[in-house]
């Protein structure tokens, strides 16, 4: 007998990991199957921060997304026993006056005091920071790296998850699909950014992005906050850090680079001098799945009503992902339309 599931999951970074979430709790049945390669989720710090950029810019659809990550997280974490989401100050280094004069006038707005303090901080003793820190409200990051662990064990033990590469030329279609002797109706593709070789949905527009990590020890405990300063900075533990990440358009290969560890390091001394004996653990290279306009991919195809994409989520899958899976559940339960302007569609 062959078994048959409602859907057919390809790929189980934090996409594929949270739709599949969302979809067993409501009842739907799924089979996962994953490359087991290094993910750009795993790679990424996880980092959610509500207002970002050179502008501090307050994120499109922050009322919903932020809610959603926070409320996902945290019934994950009961459910596991695991707080996988870190709430954490972020400190803002001023970087020139023109951001000053931006933090000022952002400040009139009302709707912005949710997520800015409103006045500097003063600046602790081991940083460099003439002129200001801003603190970040509402920040914090996601440890990837335990959540995926996590829902790949629970996935096992309910038996749908596979590890292996899925190879596109076995799919065969029909009502329902058949692969290596599985029946799905559907099949959802969450490949990250090796969606390009998906040969249903190449032509959409990914814009992909590079980016490397480091990883430190420190023989003292560093500050407890994290740290924008064009680069950020993650205290993962009292004496273990993070820092990143660096943003190359176009850029596909996971190697990482000696350039990219001598830019990332030299960013941290000119703001956190004291960090120049820290040790580097570790230094990981992965691709942002980034689209060309910035918003997900979450699509039916053209052609094959029954194949889909949920993939685009760039620089900010933590944020973004438990969001878009509650509302691509609600619309492939329901046939109801997905909510506008935040989800860019063709249905
Ligand atoms: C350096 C760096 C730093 C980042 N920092 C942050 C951050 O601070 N905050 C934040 O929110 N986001 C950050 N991101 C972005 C974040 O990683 C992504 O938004 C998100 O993780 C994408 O998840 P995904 O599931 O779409 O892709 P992925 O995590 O790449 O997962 C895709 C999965 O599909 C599998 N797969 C692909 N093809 C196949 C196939 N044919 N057969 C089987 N399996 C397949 C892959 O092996 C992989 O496991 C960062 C990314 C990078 C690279």
């Amino acid at each position: 007998m062959h078994k048959q599931v409602d859907y057919l999951i390809i790929g189980q970074g934090l996409a594929g990991s949270l739709l599949a979430w969302e979809l067993i709790q409501r009842g739907i049945t799924v089979h996962i199957v994953d490359n087991n390669q290094e993910n750009a989720s795993q790679v990424a710090a996880g980092l959610i921060n509500p207002v970002t950029g050179m502008r501090l810019v307050k994120n499109e659809g922050i009322e919903n997304l932020l809610p959603c990550a926070k409320q996902t997280y945290q019934s994950l974490g009961h459910f596991f026993k695991t707080d996988f989401y870190q709430k954490k100050t972020l400190l803002r280094i001023v970087r020139n006056e023109k951001e000053l004069k931006k933090y000022q006038q952002r400040l009139l707005d009302p709707s912005y005091l949710d997520f800015l303090s409103s006045e500097l901080k003063p600046t602790p003793a081991e940083l460099i920071a003439p002129l200001g820190l801003i603190q970040q409200k509402q920040t914090g990051y996601l440890a990837t790296v335990p959540l995926l662990k996590q829902l790949k064990e629970f996935f096992q033990s309910k038996q749908c998850y596979q590890a292996t590469n899925f190879d596109y030329q076995a799919l065969t279609f029909g009502n329902p699909f058949s692969w290596q002797g599985l029946r799905a109706k559907k099949v959802i593709f969450c490949e990250g950014y090796q969606a390009i070789n998906n040969p249903w949905f190449q032509y959409l527009p990914f814009q992909l992005a590079k980016g490397e990590i480091l990883t430190f020890k420190n023989n003292t405990p560093v500050i407890p906050e994290m740290l924008n300063y064009g680069r950020w900075f993650i205290p993962s533990s009292a004496q273990e850090f993070r820092i990143g990440a660096t943003f190359e358009n176009n850029v596909i290969d996971t190697q990482p680079t000696e350039q990219a560890k001598t830019d990332l390091i030299a960013a941290l001394h000119k703001v956190y001098p004291s960090l120049k004996s820290a040790q580097l653990i570790k230094h990981q290279a992965n691709i942002r799945p980034t689209t060309l306009d910035k918003s997900p991919f979450i699509e039916q195809h053209p052609e094959h009503k029954n194949l889909y994409i949920f993939n685009g989520f760039g620089s900010k899958g933590s944020l973004q992902i438990p969001f878009y899976s509650q509302q691509f559940v609600d619309y492939l339960s329901s046939n109801s339309s997905l909510r506008k302007p935040l989800i860019q569609q063709s249905y």
